[in-house]
């Protein structure tokens, strides 16, 4: 059998032309074919750029949002930086202020502490006037009551002379004055030696020597063993220590408030008296207590000025010398003395003393 191309006539050459138009065509359209191909690869490469484009994008939109955050964050940080700093301004401007008033306040001070230190040096200054003055009254009150003291004997011995000798001679009321006389020169005596008394304490240079406040107290109440017994008076005491002062003095002052005690007892109420003494630092404190007549609150300070009492002569004898004794003895020796009482209910005197090196 043939085939269709023996089988067919020669081509004309107008077949021919087709033909290879034809192949031509094919080729053509081949080629496009492929080229089509390609463009499609091109384009799902350039879609698939697209796409990682678009990735992209979303991402740096995110990247944008997340910046966009942190710049409003940061907005907001420094907002919040330009309020502190406002506010640090502020604290400054007050801390300006305050640091004006407290200059002007420093300012103020120094004038008073000036101001201050001018009265003090004025003070001192006047102390020490004071201080002399004193010291020119205290020679005063020694060489006056010293030299009045023999003028005063001479007249008291001759008005007491006057009155043994001529007493009931002339007519009652010259006995009358010559009584007085006496009475007056005795006071007199009285209040000069106290006087003079005082003026020797005041005077004293000697230093305070250790001294048995035992022994001091024992000694007072010898002396006044008579008063004590005739008043029916009971003095008891606690165990007393060694002090720094002077024997005498002490002596002194534990007899001027023992006598006190017993002279303003209470007329109903027999006298009971109580010696004590406590430790108080480098002091001891001694206390006269009684259950006398008292003392109002008002008085607790004027009664240790000489001369200063409480009652007249009648009422209870005296010279209103002892207590100011009993002071200028204590502060001479660095310590201290006052009374706690109340009308009615005693009296306790209380002083210190500083104590003796050593037990006691
Ligand atoms: P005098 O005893 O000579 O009057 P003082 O100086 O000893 O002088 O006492 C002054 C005054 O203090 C006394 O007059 C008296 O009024 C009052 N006084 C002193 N001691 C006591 C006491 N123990 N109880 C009540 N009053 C007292």
């Amino acid at each position: 059998m043939k085939s269709d191309a023996q089988l067919r006539e020669p081509m004309s050459s107008a077949e021919i032309n087709l033909a290879e138009y034809s192949r031509a065509i094919t080729n053509i359209l081949e080629d496009f074919t492929e080229e089509r191909d390609r463009l499609n690869d091109t384009q799902t490469a350039v879609l698939n750029i697209l796409d990682d484009f678009m990735g992209e994008k979303a991402a740096l939109e995110d990247t944008k949002k997340a910046a966009l955050n942190i710049l409003d964050d940061f907005s907001a940080e420094k907002d919040r930086l330009e309020e502190t700093q406002k506010a640090v301004l502020n604290i400054l401007d007050d801390f300006d202020t305050e640091k004006s008033k407290v200059e002007a306040t420093n300012r103020e001070l120094l004038k008073e502490v000036d101001e201050r230190r001018m009265a003090e040096h004025a003070l001192t200054e006047k102390g020490l006037a004071l201080t002399r003055s004193n010291a020119d009254l205290e020679q005063f009150a020694y060489v006056a009551s010293h030299d009045l003291q023999e003028p005063l004997r001479m007249v008291s011995s001759y008005v007491q002379l006057l009155a043994r000798r001529y007493e009931g001679q002339i007519d009652e009321q010259a006995d009358k004055y010559v009584r007085y006389a006496v009475e007056g020169a005795t006071r007199m005596q009285a209040l000069i030696g106290g006087l003079l008394e005082y003026s020797r304490v005041a005077r004293q240079t000697e230093e305070p020597v250790r001294v048995s406040a035992e022994a001091a107290l024992e000694r007072a109440l010898y002396n006044l063993r008579a008063v004590a017994e005739e008043t029916g008076t009971l003095v008891t005491r606690a165990a007393l220590p060694d002090v720094l002062a002077d024997p005498a003095q002490l002596a002194q002052v534990f007899q001027n408030l023992v006598s006190n005690a017993i002279k303003f007892r209470r007329p109903e109420a027999p006298s009971r008296i109580h010696v004590d003494c406590k430790r108080r630092g480098p002091d001891f404190q001694f206390s006269v207590a009684d259950n006398g007549i008292g003392i109002e609150a008002r008085y607790a300070d004027r009664i240790f000025v000489i001369f200063q009492r409480l009652h007249t002569r009648n009422e209870y004898p005296g010279t209103g010398i002892g207590l100011a004794i009993c002071k200028k003895v204590v502060e001479r020796n660095g310590g201290q003395i006052w009374v706690e009482s109340s009308p009615g209910t005693g009296s306790t005197f209380h002083f210190t003393l500083r104590a003796a090196e050593g037990p006691w």
